[in-house]
Formats: C-alpha cells, structure tokens, sequence
C-alpha cells in the first residue's frame, strides 16, 4: 500500500493508483489512446472472476475490506453450517470440491475450498481495502475506485484506483438487515443479535431466546439452539416453504433443476409440494402455512427462497422449537408483546431478518444499480452487464450457480475486450460502452 505523497508507477500489466490529492502517475487513465488494462474486481464472488480473468490471461485486482478470503463464511456464518445445496452446484469455475468432500460440506471445508480456489488461481486480494466510493468519470473513459486502508488506524488513508472495468463483487449479503421501527425495543435490557453474529448455542443454555425470522437462518439457529440446551421461540410472520432437504435420496434442488428441463415450473411445483405433504406432512397444522404459489414460481418471482428442511421441522412438531406470532412491541426490560396479545420474557432476541447490498452505499451509479435495494435492476440472466464497463458478480439470487455463471460470462466479455484492445489501442473504449 503506497503511503500519502508517495508514487506508484505505472506499469503497463498492473493498475494506477492514484493518490487523493489526484498525484501520481495515472497515465493509463489520462490516455485514451493506450490500451487500458485495468480491472478492479472488488469481493470475493470476485475470486471467481478473478480466476476466469487470470486463465485467459486477464489480470486483475480484489479490493477486500476485511483481513481474509472468504470473510462472509469465515466471520458471519455459524459454526455448524453446512452448504444448503449439494457441493455440485457450489462449485466455482474450473475447480471442483476435493475428493472426500461430502455432499453437504460444513463452513469450515467451504472456507477450506475457497483459500485453496484463491491460492490455486494464484488470486491475491488486497485486503483491508474497503471501498468507500465508485464513479465512472466520462472525462477518461475509467472508473476512478476509492478505497479506505481499514488497518491504518485513526487517520486512515485513502488510495484511489483508476480503471477501464469494474466489477462488483461485494455480495446480496453485504451487510445484516435490522426490522424498523418495533416499539419499545429501545427499552430492551436482554442480548439482542443478528444471526451474522450467532456462533453457536453455547451462551444461550438453559435461556429463552427469541428467533425473529424463519427462512433458512432462522431454521437453522433455532434448530442449533434446542441442540443446545436453549428453549427456542421462532416468529413466524408470512407465509412460507418448507421443502424437505432430499426426495427419495436425491436433493431436492438437484431434482428440482432436472425436472425442470422436462416440466413447466407449475408441474415441478405441484410434485415438490405432493412429496414434500408426504415426507414432511401438513405444515400449516405446526404454523407453517404455505403461500398459494408454488416454491420455485415465488423464488423466480419474488426472489423468496424455500426453507429446505435440515431437522427444525421434527423440533416443531414435537414442541421444542415455539411457533410464535409476529412481534407487536417490546414491553419492560425483557418482555415481548405479540400480535395475538399474548407476552412473553425473553434472556435474548436473535433477528433472522436476512441481509442487504452494500452497493447503493460506495457505487455512484443508478442506472445499472438499483438504489432502492442495491441490486441490478434487470433480473437473471441480463443481470452482469452495465455500461462503461461496469459488471455484476452474485447478484443473481441463485447462490454460487449464479456466481459461476457471472464469472464465466464477465471474464469471457473483458477477455475479448482486451484482446481487441491490444489489436486496436482505441477499440477497447468503444466496445466497453454497450450495454447488457
Ligand atoms: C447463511 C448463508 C448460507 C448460504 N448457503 C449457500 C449454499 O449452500 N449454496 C449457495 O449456492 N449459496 C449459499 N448462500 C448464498 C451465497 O452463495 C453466499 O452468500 C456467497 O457467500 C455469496 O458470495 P459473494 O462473493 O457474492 O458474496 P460474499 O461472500 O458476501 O462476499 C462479498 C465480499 O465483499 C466484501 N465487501 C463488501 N463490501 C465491500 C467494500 N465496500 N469494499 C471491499 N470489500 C467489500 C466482503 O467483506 C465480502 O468478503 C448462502 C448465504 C448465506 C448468508
């Protein structure tokens, strides 16, 4: 990392940096005739692009705020963690899981997998480079990236990166996502956490805790709180899927992608809920009421994910695990008030409340970008390209599949771009300005 008032030079195969007071070498970004060769590539869904990039013989950088690959799984998910869909569709490019690996890995062998996909593909991220601002400047025809040193203390220092392609890699599930506005919560004198935090139930024994939420997180946490010795209350507002984990031996993801080839969505629809009645009964008889439309048709329209079913469900139908109503309010130092009037103490509140893009936060852009939630206005698959070079990494809602799917496509586009930029030292500003 440059120190302020020194210079980096700029060679021709790494990026510019330039410094805030706009020293520096910058030569690349002024230049519009030279074949820029610059791609910024922040995040680790970034890993995969990164490494498409590298095998066809694109470098780039990854600007990771925290001190590690993988920092999502490493740092926000819970110890006993498993991938919630079978390792084969988990996989990124190029690189399947090693031999032995089960079928469902913990977070642990993911992580494992990740630091061994990074060093495999010889990807180094700069770490501790949270970037606190994006824009095009159409002056240059390049991105100018600002990035804060998060280890550099109090006066932190910035390094502003230029480049012709960024790609945002920064994940659906950048930050927690807190519910607004519940009366009283102010008040509340128990232990109050976003399921990014919970590690295990070893705090929790033998305590009354509050799950706020029930999609796969809430599931689950609730789930490892019973094993845990913990008496477990889940809020359950909306109407929701449960789906068990396999059908007859299969994954119910891995049959439900294979029946699709085949089927119209309703018919898949229609036989994942007739097993799904079979293995795992009535839901609604526990709480669970079902939507009206069917599992995939709301994923692909509202982007809502089933829960598949790990054991929370066994825990519900015999009662250790609490179905609760939506909360009205906080009342006292630890009671809480539901929408059917009934109150209840509880030592802790865990908010299962799922996650936000960052995005709207550092990206000056808003035509790509929405600025609402932080996602690429245009849904899958149109869902990876912007203009002047701007590409969407994970913002699919189809989990690691729609990673590998970003990275393959984004790498392959960069790639022809800056292939033509070295046949032609223009060419490279003008392909880079369509649009998806
Ligand atoms: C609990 C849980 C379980 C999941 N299980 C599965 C599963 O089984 N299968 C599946 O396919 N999908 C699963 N997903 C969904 C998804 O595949 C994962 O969230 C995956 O980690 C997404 O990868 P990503 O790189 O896009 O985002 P992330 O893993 O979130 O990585 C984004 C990175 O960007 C960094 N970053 C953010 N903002 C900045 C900034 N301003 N500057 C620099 N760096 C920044 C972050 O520190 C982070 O390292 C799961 C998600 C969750 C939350």
């Amino acid at each position: 990392m440059p120190t302020s008032g020194e210079q980096q030079e700029a060679e021709p195969n790494h990026p510019t940096i330039l410094h805030r007071d706009g020293s520096g070498s910058g030569t690349d970004a002024g230049d519009r005739s030279s074949p820029a060769r610059q791609v910024w590539v922040p995040g680790p869904s970034g890993l995969a692009t990164a490494a498409c990039l590298k095998s066809r013989g694109v470098p780039s950088l990854v600007l990771e705020k925290d001190t590690c690959v993988a920092s999502s799984w490493r740092h926000r998910t819970y110890e006993r963690l498993r991938l919630h869909l079978p390792r084969c569709f988990c996989e990124l490019p190029m690189a399947p899981f090693p031999a032995g690996t089960p079928a469902y890995p913990i977070r642990d062998q993911f992580v494992a997998y990740l630091d061994g996909y990074a060093r495999a593909f010889g990807v180094e991220p700069r770490l501790g480079a949270r970037v606190r601002a994006a824009a095009y400047d159409a002056g240059i025809g390049f991105w100018r990236v600002v990035a804060v040193d998060e280890g550099g203390g109090a006066a932190a220092e910035e390094t502003e990166f230029v480049s012709r392609w960024l790609v945002v890699a920064t994940g659906e599930n950048a930050e927690p996502a807190w519910p607004e506005g519940v009366e009283g919560m102010e008040g509340y004198r128990g232990l109050v956490m976003h399921t990014s935090s919970y590690k295990n139930g070893d705090e929790f024994r033998g305590k009354n805790v509050l799950v706020v939420g029930c999609g796969n997180s809430g599931m689950e946490v609730s789930l490892d709180l019973c094993n845990n010795g913990a008496r477990a209350s889940m809020v359950v507002r909306d109407k929701l899927h449960v789906l068990p984990r396999e059908i007859l031996g299969i994954s119910t993801f891995g049959l439900s992608m294979f029946l699709l080839r085949w089927l119209p969505i309703k018919r898949v629809d229609s036989l994942l809920l007739f097993f799904s009645r079979l293995i795992l009964g009535d839901t609604e008889k526990y709480g669970l009421p079902r939507p009206k439309i069917g599992p995939l048709q709301m994923k692909s329209s509202t982007g809502k994910t089933p829960v598949l079913d790990i054991g929370a469900l066994r825990k519900i139908k015999s009662g250790e695990i609490k179905v609760v109503p939506a909360i009205n309010r906080f009342t006292g130092s630890n009671g809480v008030e539901f929408i059917d009037g009934h109150r209840e103490d509880f030592d802790a509140v865990i908010f299962a409340t799922g996650y936000k893009s960052n995005v709207p936060s550092w990206l000056k852009e808003e035509e790509f970008f929405s600025h609402v939630d932080g996602f690429p206005r245009k849904p899958f698959p149109h869902s990876w390209r912007g203009k002047n070079g701007l590409y969407a990494a994970g913002f699919t809602r189809k989990g690691l599949m729609g990673t590998s799917y970003d990275a393959l496509r984004i790498a392959g586009d960069i790639a022809d771009q800056w292939t033509e930029a070295f046949a032609s030292p223009t060419a490279a500003h003008r392909s880079s300005d369509h649009g998806a």
